[in-house]
């Protein structure tokens, strides 16, 4: 291949619609603070992912820790160390402690039967993420939730447009946060939103987002500044008129790969999850080294030398981090630390040509049989 093929690659809309668009901001001049494409993205995300409650965030980590703060939760999270950094973060810059829990080797997700162990009277909330877009055990969750008096905030930055039992997913626990970085399946190159269950945190997340500041003369918290701008908002707009043919587009990369890669011995796929349309956000392989005979590092230097760049995401986990380390132990997370070292996401976007997808699979089938 003589062009680089990275992992992934930021969805554009027309450009023409796009400048058509922010004209219009020339005449107003007003750029931000919740102006009208603001609360029309609101509204419009709320009825494509048919949730009650959305406040647009200017990014998906403030998302995350605007919720914690507005929850006013204390103590101990119970959360996963296979996630992004994002996720322990907001739980450790609220001034809280995270406590690990191993994930379940079928989809990466929470494993809902370890969780209780963790539990301490000062546990406030589990934050669990539906990684790769794969639903968390939700049920079992929100059954532990209830018996000891817990909030659920999901991590639902990889979750746009992943429909459970024809509910958007990112409408279960108390709350779910999505990014819509660059990155992300639906993006506004930087962006987030918060959605909630209880109507009363409306204004309170409101008020966050803009310094705590109720009215003129009424600053009622301690607030951040976490809104997102017009220019940005438009962006959503334009977008969002695409999310479904791309995802289409990422579901036949997602069925070519599954269709090559779904035989060999020692890769592991994800499987489809009962009751879950999924958005197709990432691709990940696992590689069972042990059934190889050659390791995650050695096949992504080859890939890398071939001019494909996969990323190894989620690695390090989070309990390896430099920040982390000292405090946090990976041998409690045995599974995690399992599939952070074998992990691979292949490239997936909606432009990725099928034959491309076709060499990739052919150079991982020759590095595997050499
Ligand atoms: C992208 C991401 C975030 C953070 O979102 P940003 O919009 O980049 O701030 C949080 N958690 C996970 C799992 C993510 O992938």
């Amino acid at each position: 291949m003589n062009n680089k093929i990275f992992v992934t690659q930021c969805f554009m809309p027309p450009y023409e619609e796009y400048i058509n668009e922010i004209k219009n901001l020339w005449d107003t001049a007003i750029v931000t603070n919740m102006g009208i494409y603001h609360q029309k993205l609101e509204k419009q995300l709320k009825e494509y992912l048919n949730v009650p409650n959305l406040s647009l965030i200017t990014n998906g980590h403030l998302a995350l820790e605007l919720i914690i703060q507005a929850m006013e939760l204390s103590g101990e999270v119970i959360t996963t160390p296979f996630t992004f950094a994002s996720t322990t973060h907001a739980i450790v810059r609220n001034n809280l402690k995270p406590v690990f829990c191993d994930i379940k080797y079928d989809d990466y997700t929470m494993d809902p039967y370890k969780i209780e162990s963790l539990i301490t009277d000062k546990t406030s909330a589990i934050l669990p993420v539906h990684v790769f877009g794969q639903m968390c055990n939700i049920e079992e969750i929100n059954n532990i939730a209830r018996k000891y008096n817990l909030k659920v905030i999901y991590d639902a930055a990889h979750t746009f447009g992943v429909k459970y039992k024809k509910r958007s997913l990112a409408s279960y626990g108390d709350a779910s946060i999505l990014s819509f970085h660059a990155t992300k399946v639906f993006n506004t190159i930087e962006g987030g939103a918060i959605i909630f269950k209880d109507k009363y945190l409306e204004n309170k997340i409101y008020n966050l987002k803009n310094f705590g500041i109720r009215s003129k003369e009424i600053v009622e918290s301690v607030g951040l500044n976490a809104k997102m701008d017009e220019f940005r908002a438009i962006m959503g707009l334009c977008n969002l008129k695409y999310v479904e043919s791309t995802i289409q587009k990422r579901r036949k990369i997602a069925l070519r790969y599954y269709e090559k890669l779904h035989n060999i011995k020692g890769i592991k796929l994800l499987s489809h999850q009962k009751d879950v349309i999924s958005n197709f956000a990432y691709f990940p392989v696992v590689f069972e080294k042990e059934k190889l005979g050659i390791d995650r590092d050695n096949i992504c230097t080859f890939l890398e030398k071939e001019n494909i760049f996969p990323r190894k995401y989620f690695y390090p986990l989070v309990t390896e981090f430099e920040c982390y380390k000292k405090e946090f132990s990976t041998f409690k997370t045995p599974v995690a630390k399992y599939v952070s070292d074998g992990i691979l996401t292949l490239p997936i976007y909606p432009d990725l040509q099928l034959e491309v997808v076709d060499y990739i699979c052919e150079r991982i089938q020759y590095i595997i049989n050499k």
